[in-house]
């Protein structure tokens, strides 16, 4: 037996005792060392679930059985499995949503590569380019890894809006241009006034609400592009004379690119394992995971559990 968070419904997330899983056919058995607790598992604990529910998805570990027809991965790998139900002692991934890790990365960086291959996928789908001047609307996990892959891209002109203090610094820590508090500051004319009246090349909107995206909206440039990867649980209601007469491109993204994550990692100095603030134990999953992050606590950006 092993223990494994299993998802009930919402606000109801409990620690069980289950059977360990065994690997079937091209499925590869994982210890799982950590899982990072993802924005969209946070929205399903708080409002249930959603298409394609992931929950627990962000799993890195080490190979202890293999099924049969499984090519390229033996025990002791260390490996990232991008599988839901990975809050547990053993998950069983297939093996094309395994990434082999070097055997020196450490195990808190490994495990925001999914998050950060998210914004790889995001930024990719968007076609972001160097010379871009963009505009992320939210530091939290999303809006600070996509933050992290424009700065490895090298581009220079990075304008955040956050309203919680922790994570406006940590944007600051890891180089974005400038950062403001939305509740003081109006995006889009802070932006107008940063790029003469212009507006940004993209603006990428990292929460999942109407006003940012709005703000993302109305901070695009003439011809510009709005990507959006946060995740919505309620309608948006947003004005399209502006979409229309300035002949915005709007991106929705729901996928990883990690190829282009790792690419990062080996090339550039970011460091995306300084968003982790905590590392708790699987009993404490929720008491000290969900509804602290549900609390909107300052304290937290980026939580991984270990089974
Ligand atoms: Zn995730």
């Amino acid at each position: 037996m092993m223990k494994k968070a299993i998802y009930y419904g919402i606000r109801d997330v409990r620690v069980v005792d289950v059977p360990e899983p065994e690997p079937g056919p091209g499925q590869v058995k994982v210890k799982v060392k950590y899982c990072g607790i993802c924005g969209s598992d946070l929205h399903e604990y708080l409002h249930g679930l959603f298409p394609e529910s992931p929950f627990g998805h962000e799993a890195t570990g080490v190979v202890v059985d293999v099924g049969s027809g499984v090519q390229g991965y033996k025990a002791g790998d260390r490996v990232y499995a991008m599988t839901p139900g990975s809050y547990a002692e053993y998950t069983v991934c297939p093996q094309d949503r395994l990434i082999k890790l070097s055997s020196d990365m450490d195990w808190t960086r490994a495990t925001v590569l999914e998050p950060l291959a998210g914004a790889a996928y995001a930024i990719d789908r968007g076609g972001v380019k160097a010379d871009d001047g963009v505009f992320i609307a939210g530091a939290g996990p999303v809006g600070l890894m996509i933050l992290l892959g424009l700065k490895a891209m090298g581009l220079k002109n990075i304008y955040m809006s956050e309203i919680m203090e922790k994570r406006r610094k940590k944007a600051e820590e890891l180089g974005a241009t400038m950062v403001w508090n939305p509740r003081e500051v109006k995006s889009p004319l802070k932006i107008k006034e940063l790029t003469a009246g212009r507006g940004v090349d993209v603006a990428i909107e990292a929460v999942g609400i109407e006003q940012t995206l709005k703000d993302c909206l109305a901070s695009a440039c003439y011809r510009g592009k709005v990507i959006v990867q946060g995740i919505f649980t309620e309608r948006a209601q947003v004005h399209m004379l502006g979409f229309v007469t300035r002949e915005t491109t709007m991106y929705g993204t729901n996928s990883v690119n990690p190829e282009l994550a790792l690419k990062w990692l080996r090339s550039s100095d970011i460091r995306p394992e300084s968003i982790v603030t905590s590392v708790i134990p699987l009993k404490a999953i929720t008491q000290r995971g969900f509804d602290v992050l549900a609390a909107k606590s300052e304290d937290e950006i980026k939580i991984l559990v270990e089974p």
